[in-house]
Formats: structure tokens, C-alpha cells, sequence
């Protein structure tokens, strides 16, 4: 039917107004607008905001979420018709609703999507279950006709008499009378039994929390512990809003902090979520909440199956926990009478979604606060610029942890050049003379040793092995990208595109391309120089269930691990106090990353990787290798001055224009036809720049080759929107008709995403 068709819609007179006749229902697709369906009259009242419905959508039937009731419909569009209600109560309070509104406008996605996100991925399997279930025929013969059909086969009639007890479902059948399924067939050729299929709602597997267990002992707070807490817990008291940034080293105690922050609001009967990295979500953490709470804890972590994920996003749906402890979705926790949000590690990437839609956790949860009047508490070693900028814009209020707990001492920083080592000693493997001695010095004293190889710069840059220069982009103060099949040097952000040059512009030596190393290449090296030392690896590749990890773990504490060679997994939420040697191979990897924020998730990565050296009794020691000792960065990291860091970054960040001084929107076109997607890019490109003039303070970088242009065989450009306010870059994003055209388009063929507050430019 298309729209033209005249169709006359009878109101109906005599509803009250609590019973609208239409909802508005929104999808997990990218739409724009929300579809209205009309309610039937079986269901009138009952539907209400925030249910599910599941919906006639084009030729299939989906299930879509009602975000709103409407009394009137008088566009000439026929509608169809809501086919089922799955629940009976909403599943989404009107706090998510209007979360997810805000997230689905902020991020440019569709609120559909948003509110999907806020759902466990288990929901729609399991609410309820549709089961086939069997039922006497309702008109039965006579008894003696019925005796006279089971007569002669004794099968039968055990399942007519166990149906005639009570309606069974078909699995139930099949264990209390195996073979009893075939025996159905018969019976309901005889008209005895009729089977029907049955909807069923879910038992929760889990026994149900004790709210009335004691909270575990804890510790006595160090002065600086309690001066941070007073501060925190006045504003809890006072029931206000607020945003807190907490700074403090690795094992200063910071987690005491939230879990007696978390206490409090339990005693005010309020309850609690708690966030961490999806990687810090070990066991340990898992452990520590569990004893100061017990029951009163649901944990959300991808290591759970969807049931499972589900079950435990039931218990706070349904008040049966006060605490949410998981990684990025957590923030959407059901919770009614939300007091605190914790974000661990608030620095971290993974709290950025990387698909639609590409929220960020930590804004996401200041928004949730603000409106709930909560309390956001963020912890870091090393937060992120965003948020320093934060305190001093007064947004967020600054605290900090100076020190360690305990006789913990800071571990000893210090550099190896690899230029060095190849031009003065010809040593060209990964790893450094200092740092073999210093190997086989813990090994003799039986003491543990962790070496850190950071894969993550995949793309490849150009440097000069001599001086241990790097290739930059002269606009852009990014690293160069290598590209073979243009022999070109390319920017990432701008395009500008250079030579292969023939020497370093710097000491005029030789140039030679750089293809990174691996872990596994590292175990070789390792087992080749150490032959009796017990290595293991520890990555991606090695790591496909949680338990290979724990195995990790269990062998790492219990002495069976000399050499562990990991990448940034390992680098978090794990406390070996025998550890007491530290490598870094090539450092360099993590700068060379074609991203303005390169520097600081170095710095970082660095900062985290020494705070696993020596959180024993001895103090522990940190070799970092690298082509480019000279590096700002490296010096930060050897004096530990994670603030002096801040001050230098940004300043830089705020002379090149970067975030936090100002806000990025990256549109991203991937397509396995690469002449479509660069003509599809430098058309919206002109067409965004065209607007761009038009706005003050608005520029549009690009639109360029991303850093990591083809994956997969399909290639990718992004053109990037710069401004000061963020305002001016989402009017012209929804001003911009080439840009929506090409959203609603987005297929296969061409796929196009924006992506609000990028946090990988690559
Ligand atoms: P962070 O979260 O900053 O890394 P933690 O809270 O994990 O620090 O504390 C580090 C270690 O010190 C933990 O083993 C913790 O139990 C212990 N700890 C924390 N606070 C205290 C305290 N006030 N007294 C004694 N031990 C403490
Ligand atoms: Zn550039």
C-alpha cells in the first residue's frame, strides 16, 4: 500500500484516556523516526511505555519497543496492527527511555538501537519461551470407546493417562515416557490429545540474594583515604549530583574507596553501579566485591552465556540485588534508586562503544547521574585528558591518592636505546644486553618476570633506525603510514601524502620501512636464550576462554611461571607481588600509532605496565626499550609525574586543536569497491565543507584514507568534523542531505557511520 492511498481511520469515541489506541514503537534498525501500530483491542490498556511488542515490520514480524501512547492518528498512511505484548510489566524504566533518547540523538544513532543496547543480548530469547505442550481433546468419546482405541497399545495409553493428570509440555513427555513423542502422533489421530504450543515465562535459575547479610570487615582507612572519602560521602549525604575524578597510583587504594562509597549508599537505601575495563573484570575483582556484599551483587561480564547474562540483569530488574558490577553496558543497569556510578580505570578505551551506537560509558553515566541526582565516581592512574580538563573547567572535582599502601615502594624506570644496541653492539634481536642480564639475575633468585610487547600499531610507519626518527605529518602531528601499493607515505587525518624519502631528514642515514614484531616471535627469542626457564604466552591468539586466563593466573601465583610474555591484557587488575622485572619491547609501537592521542595511551600503557613491577616487599625494576629515548613522554614516565604529564599534553593538545580543547565527529565510508567509496567520500566531503563555511569555528578534515585502510578486503575513508562545540558539529550533521541520504543508504555495498567523540582514529 503505498502512502497515497486515502484511508479514512475511525477513531475510537468511547476510550478513556488511559487506553490510547496507538503506541509509537522504535526498532533495533537504523531508523529515524518511530512507527506507530495500532493497539488491538485485546491489548488496549495494557500496552504501555517501555514494553515490548512484537510487531507485523514489512514481510517479518520484529520485536520493537513502545516509547510512547498516542490518542490521535490522522496522517493518510494505513497502519498496521500490535501482534503480541511478551511482557507484562515494562522492561524500561522512563529514566532509560530518556537515556537512551539523549544517547541516540548525541551519537547519532536511533533510539531503538540505544534502548536495545541498554538490554541484556539474552532478553528476547528467554523472557519467555513459546513450548509445544499437550492437552486432552476437547471432545472425548465415550469411556468405552476410549478403552477400545488404547486397547492394544499399551504406549499410548500410559501417555493418555499422564495427560489426563495434567497438561504436560512435549520435552517433560519425552523423559517421564520415552518414546511417549510417537506414541502422540496415534493419540491425536484418534482425536484423544491435541497439542497446543504454550508461552512461558522464564524461571529465574538463581536462588534469590539475602539482603539482610553482613557486610565484610573492613580496613582502616590512611589519612588521605579518609580525607577522600569525607569529601565524596558529604555530597552522597546531601543526595546531589556530582562528578568526582580520583587520581591515585596503582595500589594506593582506590578500591577501598568505592566499595566504602558503595556502602554508604546501601545504607541510605540506595543502590550502586560499579564499572570496570571488560579485561579488569577478573576473578579477583570479582571475589573482592563478593566478600564485602556477598548476594547483594550482580555481575554483568561477557565470560556469561546470554541466559546467564540475563538472569543476572533480571535480579536488578527485579530489586533482588543493590549492586551492578560489569563493564561498559553496566551503566544502563536497571536500577530504580540509583545513588553512585564507579568507573574504574575511567581512562580506559573499552568504555567506548565501536558500534552503533558509539556511546561512551563515562559520559554516558555523568548524563544518567545528573538526571537521577547521583554520585559519579571515576578512578584512575592515569585519567584521561578529557577529564583533567574536566577539574579545571570545575565540571568534575579533583581528588587524589598520593601514595601506596603499605611498604610498596615505586618501581625503578629505566631506558635502553635500540639504536645503540644494533649500531654499537650489532645486536639486532628484540631483546636488549641490560635486559638479558637483568632476566637471568631474577631467574637466579627465582623471581618472576613479565615482558610486555605492545601489538597494537598494526599499521606501518617509517623510522630511521639510525636517530630513531619518525615520519610525521607536517598539518597533523601524526605519524605517516607507509602504503605499498602507492609507495606513498600518507596521513590519516588530512590526505597530505609524501615520498618514500631515500635518507632521514633528520641525520641523513639510511631509511628502512618498519613491519612490527610479534609475541609469538618474542617466545622463540626468549626460549632460544633461556632454554630451562618456564615462559609462557599470554595474547590474543592464546586466550580464547576465560579459563585459559585463570590457568594463567593460578600457574603465575603459584610459582609454575618464570617469563610471562603478554600483551595489554595482562597488564591490568592483576597484582603478582614475585614479580619484580619488568620489559617493555619496543615501546616505540604504542607512539607510532597513527592517533593524536598516541602519546597519551602510551603513557598510560607505560605507567600501567611499571605498576606490575614490585608490588611486593622488594622494589621492583622496569627496562623499557625503545628507538627514541628522547621522547617527552618516557621521561614522565621514569619520574612517575603523571601530573607534570598532563601539564605538557595539553599544551599540545590545545596549540594543534585537538580534543579536549575541541570536539571531533569522524564519519567513516567502507566499501569493497574502492573507487565508489573515495568518490562517495570526496562528494560528502565537498558537500560538508561547503556547510562548513558557513559555520564559524567548524572545520572538516579530509576526507581522507584511514590509517588502517583496508581490512578485509574493504576499504575505508573517514572525514573528520572539528569544532569548539560539539552543537555546531551535530547541526551540521543534521543539516547535511548527502550525509542522511547516505545513512538511510547504507548498506553492504557502502556502509557509512558517525561516530561522535572518536576515541580510535585509526
Ligand atoms: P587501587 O585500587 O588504587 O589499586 P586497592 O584499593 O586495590 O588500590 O589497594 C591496594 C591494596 O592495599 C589492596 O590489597 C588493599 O586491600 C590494600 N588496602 C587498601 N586500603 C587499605 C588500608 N586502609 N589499610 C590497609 N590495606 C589497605
Ligand atoms: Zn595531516
Amino acid at each position: 500500500m503505498n502512502s497515497q492511498t486515502q484511508l479514512k481511520i475511525e477513531p475510537f469515541d468511547a476510550i478513556p484516556s488511559t487506553e490510547k489506541p496507538y503506541a509509537e514503537v522504535v526498532f533495533n534498525l537504523p531508523l529515524r523516526d518511530p512507527f506507530t501500530y495500532i493497539i488491538p483491542p485485546k491489548l488496549l490498556g495494557k500496552v504501555r511505555v517501555g514494553m515490548r511488542v512484537l510487531v507485523p515490520f514489512g514481510r517479518r514480524r520484529i520485536t520493537g519497543y513502545v516509547v510512547n501512547l498516542v490518542e490521535k492518528w490522522d496522517k493518510p498512511i494505513a497502519l498496521k496492527t500490535i501482534a503480541e505484548l511478551p511482557d507484562l510489566e515494562p522492561i524500561v524504566s522512563e529514566e532509560i527511555l530518556s537515556l537512551t533518547r539523549w544517547l541516540a540523538d548525541y551519537y547519532q544513532s536511533a533510539w531503538g538501537e540505544a534502548i536495545s543496547s541498554a538490554l541484556p543480548a539474552g532478553l528476547d530469547k528467554t523472557s519467555y519461551q513459546l513450548v509445544k505442550a499437550v492437552r486432552l481433546a476437547s471432545n472425548l468419546p465415550t469411556e468405552e470407546e476410549i478403552t477400545d482405541l488404547l486397547k492394544r497399545s499399551p504406549k499410548q495409553k500410559s501417555v493418555f493417562d499422564l495427560v489426563r493428570q495434567k497438561e504436560i509440555n512435549l520435552a517433560e513427555l519425552e523423559t517421564l515416557i520415552p518414546g511417549g513423542k510417537s506414541a502422540l502422533r496415534s493419540l491425536k489421530e484418534k482425536k484423544l490429545v491435541e497439542v497446543f504450543t504454550e508461552k512461558k515465562e522464564r524461571q529465574a535459575l538463581v536462588p534469590e540474594g539475602t539482603m539482610d547479610q553482613p557486610f565484610g570487615s573492613h580496613l582502616t582507612f590512611t589519612p588521605e583515604q579518609e580525607a577522600v572519602f569525607n569529601e565524596i560521602s558529604s555530597t552522597i549525604d546531601a543526595g546531589k549530583f556530582q562528578s568526582f575524578l580520583l587520581h591515585g597510583i596503582t595500589g594506593s587504594g582506590k578500591t577501598e574507596v568505592y566499595i566504602r562509597c558503595i556502602q554508604r549508599i546501601l545504607e541510605m537505601d540506595k543502590t550502586a553501579i560499579m564499572m570496570v575495563p571488560e579485561i579488569s573484570l577478573t576473578p579477583q575483582t570479582v571475589k573482592r566485591f563478593r566478600q564485602r556484599f556477598g548476594d547483594r551483587v550482580a555481575i554483568l561480564h561477557s565470560g556469561l552465556s546470554q541466559t546467564e547474562r540475563y538472569l543476572e540483569w533480571k535480579k536488578i530488574y527485579e530489586e533482588k540485588v543493590s549492586i551492578a558490577v560489569g563493564a561498559r553496558s553496566a551503566v544502563f543497569a536497571p536500577f530504580k534508586n540509583l545513588g553512585i556510578i564507579v568507573i574504574d580505570e575511567e581512562h580506559d578505551g573499552s568504555y567506548k562503544q565501536d558500534s552503533n551506537p558509539r556511546y561512551h560509558a563515562r559520559d554516558t553515566a555523568v548524563m544518567r547521574a545528573r538526571s537521577a541526582n547521583a554520585v559519579v565516581l571515576m578512578g584512575s592512574a592515569t585519567p584521561s585528558m578529557e577529564s583533567v580538563h574536566n577539574t579545571q573547567l570545575k565540571k568534575y572535582k579533583y581528588l587524589s591518592l598520593k601514595s601506596r599502601i603499605g611498604e610498596s615502594m615505586l618501581p625503578i624506570v629505566s631506558m635502553v636505546d635500540m639504536k645503540r644496541e644494533r649500531k654499537e653492539f650489532k645486536n639486532f634481536a628484540m631483546l636488549s644486553g641490560v635486559l638479558r642480564s637483568a632476566i637471568r639475575d631474577r631467574l637466579s633468585r627465582n623471581e618472576q618476570i613479565f615482558l610486555f610487547l605492545n601489538r597494537r600499531g598494526t599499521a606501518r610507519f617509517v623510522f630511521c633506525p639510525d636517530c630513531g626518527y619518525v615520519l610525521e605529518c607536517a598539518h597533523c602531528s601524526v605519524t605517516l603510514t607507509f602504503h605499498g601499493t602507492e609507495d606513498r607515505l600518507l596521513c590519516h587525518y588530512c590526505n597530505f601524502k609524501a615520498r618514500m624519502p631515500n635518507h632521514c631528514v633528520e641525520c641523513h642515514g639510511e631509511v628502512i620501512r618498519f613491519s612490527g614484531f610479534g609475541t609469538q616471535k618474542m617466545e622463540e627469542e626468549v626460549n632460544k636464550l633461556f632454554p630451562h626457564a618456564r615462559t609462557t604466552r599470554i595474547d590474543r591468539d592464546t586466550t580464547r576462554g576465560r579459563d585459559s586466563f585463570a590457568a594463567m593466573h593460578r600457574d603465575m601465583n603459584a610459582g609454575n611461571i618464570d617469563i610471562l610474555i603478554g600483551t595489554q591484557m595482562i597488564t591490568k587488575g592483576h597484582d603478582f607481588p614475585n614479580v619484580t622485572l619488568v620489559g617493555v619491547i619496543h615501546a616505540d609501537l604504542a607512539l607510532n600509532i597513527p592517533d593524536f592521542r598516541s602519546c597519551e595511551r602510551a603513557f598510560q600503557l607505560l605507567t600501567q605496565v611499571a605498576g606490575r613491577a614490585g608490588r611486593g616487599k622488594v622494589p621492583g625494576k622496569v627496562i623499557i626499550q625503545t628507538n627514541n629515548p628522547d621522547h617527552y613522554m618516557f621521561e614522565f614516565v621514569q619520574e612517575h609525574d603523571v601530573n607534570a604529564f598532563h601539564e605538557k599534553e595539553l599544551k599540545l593538545r590545545r596549540q594543534l586543536n585537538y580534543p579536549p580543547f575541541t570536539r571531533l565527529v569522524a564519519i567513516e565510508l567502507v566499501s569493497d569497491n574502492e573507487s565508489l567509496v573515495k568518490s562517495t567520500s570526496e562528494k560528502l566531503g565537498r558537500a560538508l565543507t561547503r556547510q562548513a563555511t558557513r559555520n564559524k569555528g567548524v572545520e572538516i578534515l579530509g576526507p581522507s584514507k584511514a590509517a588502517l585502510y583496508q581490512i578485509q578486503n574493504k576499504f575505508r575513508w573517514h572525514v573528520i568534523l572539528r569544532g569548539q562545540k560539539m552543537q555546531a558539529l551535530q547541526g551540521i550533521l543534521a543539516d547535511s542531505r548527502e550525509l542522511q541520504e547516505l545513512k538511510s543508504a547504507s548498506s553492504g555495498k557502502l556502509k557509512i557511520s558517525v561516530d561522535v567523540d572518536p576515541f580510535n582514529l585509526q
